[in-house]
């Protein structure tokens, strides 16, 4: 099992800092990538693990630390999977409302039954740049698609993502219900487990 007792997450957002300092607990040390660059790596690969790999072994590369990167998305299945990788710029980068007006209409005469999709979520542990065993967990979220958007939490595509276990969609659940059900959160919980801190 891996020792860790410092590692760079390969984020600059503060709030995933915060909130993977505060699962990983005082025996891990989380550094944000923004200490030693602020270049981000081309996300060129064609899945979410492949993207997380590169986005750690990048952070690893400039910190010399190990370090964790996540890649996440919406995957659709009637849409073979889209927007996928691509889930923040479905749109061209105009934002989540654009988004999710574009997804409402690629879906526009896709019946109930059929309106399936995951959120995903994929976190890859490099102890250095070049490792060539990264510890990877995935997490998946399965829901189906609303026809309209509805709540006002969250981001992204929460407000279309109806969640059958609570009988809303994801935009209407509290930050802490979410955090119980998300594929981040499953995700977390399996990378707590691989590194012995559950
Ligand atoms: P990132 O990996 O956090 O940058 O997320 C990539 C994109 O996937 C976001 O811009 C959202 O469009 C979508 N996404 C990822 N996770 C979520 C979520 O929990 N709710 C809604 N949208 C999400």
């Amino acid at each position: 099992m891996m020792q860790l007792t410092e590692l760079v997450l390969a984020s600059h957002n503060a709030g995933k800092l915060k909130e993977l300092q505060a699962m990983l607990g005082d025996a891990v040390r989380v550094r944000a990538i923004g200490e030693f660059s602020s270049v981000e790596p081309e996300e060129t690969g064609l899945s979410f693990v492949e993207n997380a790999i590169l986005k750690a072994r990048h952070a690893a590369r400039v910190s010399g630390l190990p370090a964790l990167a996540d890649d996440s998305g919406l995957a659709v299945d009637c849409l073979g999977g889209a927007p996928g990788i691509y889930s923040a710029r479905y749109a061209d980068g105009l934002g989540d409302a654009a988004n999710n007006a574009k997804l409402l209409e690629a879906l526009k005469d896709v019946p109930d039954a059929e309106r399936g999709a995951q959120f995903v979520c994929a976190l890859a542990l490099v102890r250095h740049a070049d490792d060539p065993l990264p510890i990877l967990c995935e997490g998946l979220w399965h829901g189906s698609i609303l026809h309209a958007p509805c709540g006002e939490h969250g981001f992204g595509y929460d407000p279309l993502f109806w969640v059958a276990e609570r009988g809303c969609s994801s935009a209407e659940l509290t930050s802490i219900e979410k955090n119980q059900l998300s594929h981040r959160a499953r995700a977390m919980v399996l990378l707590k487990q691989r590194l012995g801190l559950a």
